[in-house]
């Protein structure tokens, strides 16, 4: 990178950030002119980022990191912007660099905790729990993993991350196999991307069931849309190497991305959660506007479910009236806040045990 120092711009910030900017975009047209090398022409272009400060000027370091800081905003907006250091910006890019940083303590620290949440059938009956992690972080509480999970997944740090899940929950579900009112629920846990996508995905998942001596057919792995579609042929090999192990499929959050269902019946998948946003609008009128998604649209994903032979699990179930409507639709199986939250394993296991 290349950096431009303009003096004598006055001391108005409107009237001294107009000029930057004006010089900014001379440069970038300049450098936009095609560039004839030997017989082919290139084209270049430039991402430019400005940071405005008074003389005298003393140590440039500061300037330079800001300059810096705003050339990155501009590459990340796009090609070829122009984009002014903004002390907000950079100061959401530093907290989530904070929050990255430590989340890499997160396991080693046992900050990581996994909480379970309820599923049910058709008649109330408890069937299966979904694990979700928390993380309790020392000085910001409880981290919700809308938050996290995205970093976990820029870096690389949803491996072991992911592993420490699966562990946890095989773990979970031998424990759960030695107690008669909880031996026969099922545990489903959620599988990002770059998990699934590891070459030894398999063998993972093989040698936490093995060393945990949980039963394999009651292990339940979650996988979206985007992370089936990729790559098809390899998911399905995958796919069908697990299930030849007892291992069941869950497609989460369907609705939400390509919501095809043709490609459905190439894959093992057992289960079909919609999406908490149809839940939600599940009484909306039928020709409402603002996107929502009448109780027909559900009816037709059901009815074609069914066709598939997948079983249908509503999420977000938060009333009696979404309880009741969906079950006219067809699902199967439902979870949400009108059974129970999500609860750490010691508040689940007493709730079952309560339950008998
Ligand atoms: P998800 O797998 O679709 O999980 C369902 C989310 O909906 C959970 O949020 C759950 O707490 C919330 N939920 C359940 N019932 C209701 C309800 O009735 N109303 C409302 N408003 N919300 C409800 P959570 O725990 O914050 O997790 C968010 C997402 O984070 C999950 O979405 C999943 O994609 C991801 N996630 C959570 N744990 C893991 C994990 O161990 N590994 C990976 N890769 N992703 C995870
Ligand atoms: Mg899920
Ligand atoms: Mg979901």
């Amino acid at each position: 990178s290349f950096a431009v120092l303009l003096t004598g711009l006055g001391h108005a910030a409107t009237d001294t950030a107009a000029q930057a900017e004006r010089m900014a975009e001379a440069m970038q047209s300049a450098l936009a002119e095609p560039l004839q090398l030997q017989h082919t022409t290139h084209y270049i272009s430039a991402s430019i980022g400005i940071t405005l400060f008074q003389a005298p000027l003393g140590n440039l370091d500061m300037p330079l990191q800001h300059a810096e800081a705003a050339m990155y905003q501009a590459k990340t907006a796009g090609r070829g912007l122009v984009r002014f250091f903004d002390p907000d910006t950079q100061a959401r890019i530093e907290a989530r660099l904070h929050l990255e940083n430590d989340l890499r303590q997160a396991i080693a620290g046992e900050q990581l905790r996994l909480f379970y949440q309820l599923q049910v059938d058709g008649q109330g009956r408890a069937c299966g729990a979904e694990v979700l992690l928390r993380w309790q972080h020392p000085q910001r509480g409880m981290v919700s993993p809308g938050e996290f999970i995205p970093l976990a997944e820029a870096s690389d740090l949803i491996l072991p991350i992911g592993l420490w899940v699966l562990q946890g929950a095989c773990q979970q579900l031998h424990a759960w196999a030695q107690q008669p009112h909880l031996a026969a629920l099922s545990i489903a846990v959620n599988v990002s991307a770059k998990q699934f996508r590891q070459p030894d995905f398999v063998q993972q998942v093989c040698q936490a069931i093995a060393t945990s001596g949980a039963p394999a057919q009651r292990l339940k792995l979650e996988l979206t849309e985007s992370v089936v579609l990729e790559e098809v042929e390899n998911t399905i090999e995958k796919m069908a190497q697990l299930r030849s192990h007892g291992v069941r499929f869950a497609l989460d959050d369907f609705g939400t991305g390509y919501s095809s269902l043709a490609y459905l019946k190439r894959l093992p998948i057992d289960v079909l959660k919609i999406d908490r946003s149809f839940t939600m609008d599940i009484d909306a009128p039928e020709h409402s506007g603002q996107g929502k998604r009448p109780a027909v649209l559900i009816d037709a994903i059901v009815a074609m479910a069914h066709q598939l032979d997948l079983r249908v699990l509503a999420e977000g179930v938060e009333t009696l009236a979404q309880q009741e409507r969906l079950l006219r639709s067809g699902c199967d199986l439902f979870q949400g806040y009108r059974f129970s939250r999500p609860l750490p394993e010691a508040e689940f296991r007493a709730w079952a045990a309560a339950q008998q």
